[in-house]
């Protein structure tokens, strides 16, 4: 789905959704966030299309965005946290891999972009209109992932300084006001799910376990990656927060990117059990939080006889 497309997408009426914008890209195009409020006292962030070629995830986004409208009544009373969808978080980058050059008003930029690319197919492009990836330019041990990249590319470049880029401070500002209890990450391809990034001791059992509950929900396998990568939003979450977070891996690795609409219903049919597992992922949470805060009282008693 393109930009043009998820404005449409946004424009009809969605029954019990806010839609805000949260902020601009380098060319202003909005980032719009949805949310549904479900009298939570604890809410989740779910983005897409981070990655511009795997624009994929804002269709499969806009699918959820219909599932928790028409399924609201019945998700309250199932004790549902608040849903965030950012369903689009590059989208320079979206309108780069499905227009081309021709998205770019200025010339000037449409120069050093078709030297960054080097070429005039962006199909493959990954990276904002700095050429920077986004999923590098967040403050979490910034840079030192393996396939980290200094130079402005389709994919890869981690920025000139950590959190340089708009569209990376637009969601960390939000997400540092909503103090989610839990994000996910939605990326293409190859049917997986990621989770650590130096997930503190005291967390790691509950990270897996919420992990575990996410595979359960869409079959996708668990990657065990030790910190490879860095600078993501997953890893941000995870590390400044100490929430759970994953990144989910859409699509069989044999598709091809841009991944067609054409596998949409597949990707869409091991996916929409997530909203139904998030009410098991936040008691989780809860639960986690309750032994950590009684432990600590008992800690506290024995001290202080
Ligand atoms: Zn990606």
């Amino acid at each position: 789905m393109n930009y043009v497309e998820l404005e449409e997408f946004l424009a009809k009426k969605i029954n019990h959704a806010r839609i805000d914008v949260i902020g601009t890209s380098v060319l202003k195009r909005y980032l719009y966030a949805v949310t549904f409020d479900f009298l939570s006292s604890q809410t989740v962030i779910i983005q897409g299309a981070i990655h511009a070629r795997e624009h994929i995830t804002t269709d499969l986004i806009c699918e959820l965005i219909k599932n928790a409208s028409e399924n609201y009544q019945k998700y309250k009373l199932m004790g549902m946290p608040n849903i965030v969808f950012v369903p689009m978080v590059n989208p320079d980058g979206v309108e780069l891999c499905c227009h081309g050059l021709a998205s770019v008003r200025s010339l000037t930029r449409r120069r050093v972009l078709k030297s960054i690319n080097g070429s005039t197919d962006f199909s493959q492009f990954k990276a904002n209109a700095n050429g920077v990836d986004l999923n590098n330019n967040f403050d979490a041990k910034w840079g030192s992932g393996k396939e980290s990249c200094f130079v402005a590319s389709p994919h890869g470049f981690v920025g000139e300084a950590p959190m340089s880029e708009p569209e990376v401070q637009s969601l960390a500002l939000f997400t540092m006001k909503i103090k989610p209890f839990f994000t996910i990450s939605y990326h293409a391809k190859g049917q997986e799910i990621y989770y650590e990034f130096f997930n503190k001791l005291e967390n790691r059992k509950r990270d897996k376990r919420i992990a575990k509950l996410i595979s359960k929900a869409t079959y996708y396998k668990i990657v065990s990656t030790e910190n490879s990568s860095s600078g993501g939003y997953k890893d941000w979450c995870v590390l400044r927060f100490g929430i759970p977070a994953v990144t989910i891996e859409v699509g069989k690795d044999s598709l091809l990117h841009p991944i067609s609409r054409a596998a949409l219903g597949q990707i869409y049919r091991r996916n929409k059990n997530i909203l139904k597992a998030l009410p098991k992922i936040l008691m989780e949470f809860e639960n986690d939080r309750k032994r950590k805060n009684d432990a600590a009282r008992t800690k506290r008693g024995k001290e202080s006889v």
